[in-house]
């Protein structure tokens, strides 16, 4: 009941951790007007600062010494990733190389093992780097002209749960008795049931749900529907999936090198904290990192 069948797969700790975070009497907390003005935020301080960002730059090769050698090459263009955030823009030009100090490497582990890495990391970081499993996750969403949830079926936020494919469904927490209409998460699933979806076409995960949907509130919310879409992250080469989720074992025997740093690279982003899966985690990360350097 609580979106975890397809987590009971992996180590105890992990589900123990997951059960936790889960607890229906969790409270979450988000940030008014969108997530993403917390990297915002970030990077109009370091902007501040003179510190240089660029975007669209993808690490392909690190060439290791007393100063590391970064690569970049233009980003690849992916469906979902293609709207730029308010306010930034395409960098001029490609930096195409780096020579730093001291690395920080955030992005996904699976992304990471397409990097050429010379010379090569340590054995147990490369097995930790090929083995630490991640789960992927997959979302559909399906934009009506009316909130019929709130109007007819008194739900205002919160989650529906079926064992229809669309399993978990969310609606909207804010805007309530909203004119405009809103748009419904008509599935929000994880590893084998995310793994299930990324079969599919866009356009067949939108009419799936879409069918759950009218099964579960009648064949009458059609008539308000407008247009669907969906984000499968295990599609996107940026993300490689939902999260790190350590399968069973995987505590004892990765979770010591999945910190470890590689001379002068540090590993971070939410994988190598003790809050996977939550932003919160990337935080932790960001400030072990910055106290190993
Ligand atoms: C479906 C879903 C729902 C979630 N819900 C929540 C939630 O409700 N609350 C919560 O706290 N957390 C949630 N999370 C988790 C949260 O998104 C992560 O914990 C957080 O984004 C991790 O931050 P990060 O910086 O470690 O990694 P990421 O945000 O994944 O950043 C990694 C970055 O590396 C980039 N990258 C990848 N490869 C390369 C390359 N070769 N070169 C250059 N850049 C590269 C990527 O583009 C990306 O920008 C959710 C995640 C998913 C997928």
């Amino acid at each position: 009941m609580l979106n975890l069948e397809s987590r009971s797969n992996l180590g105890l700790i992990q589900q123990i951790v997951e059960t936790i975070d889960h607890d229906p009497k969790a409270t979450y907390f988000g940030i008014g007007g969108g997530m993403d003005l917390l990297p915002q935020r970030f990077y109009e301080y370091l902007q501040q600062q003179g510190v240089q960002v660029y975007f669209n730059h993808m690490l392909t090769k690190l060439d290791r010494g007393t100063k590391t050698t970064l690569h970049f090459e233009a980003g690849k263009p992916q469906a979902g990733n293609t709207m730029l955030g308010h306010g930034v823009a395409a960098p001029p030009a490609l930096h195409k190389t780096v020579a730093a100090d001291e690395v920080i490497l955030t992005i996904p582990f699976p992304a990471a093992r397409v990097l050429d890495v010379n010379p090569a990391f340590s054995p147990l970081k490369r097995k930790t780097l090929r083995e630490l499993n991640y789960n992927g996750a997959t979302k559909v969403f399906l934009q009506f002209r009316d909130r019929f949830w709130e109007t007819k079926h008194n739900i205002f936020g919160g989650q529906v749960i079926t064992d229809l494919a669309s399993r978990f469904i969310y609606f909207p927490s804010t805007d309530f008795g909203g004119k405009d209409g809103g748009v419904v998460i008509s599935s929000f699933v994880w590893a084998t049931e995310a793994a299930m979806w990324v079969a599919f076409t866009d356009e067949s995960r939108v009419e799936y749900t879409l069918n759950d949907l009218a099964k579960i509130f009648g064949e009458g919310i059609r008539d308000s529907f407008v247009v669907g879409t969906s984000q499968s992250w295990s599609n996107d080469i940026y993300s490689t999936g939902e999260a790190a989720m350590l399968a069973a074992g995987q505590f004892m025997e990765l979770e010591g090198y999945v910190q470890q740093a590689e001379d002068n690279i540090h590993f971070g982003g939410d994988a190598t904290s003790f809050k996977i899966a939550w932003i919160e985690g990337a935080i932790e990360a960001g400030i072990r990192t910055a106290l190993e350097i």
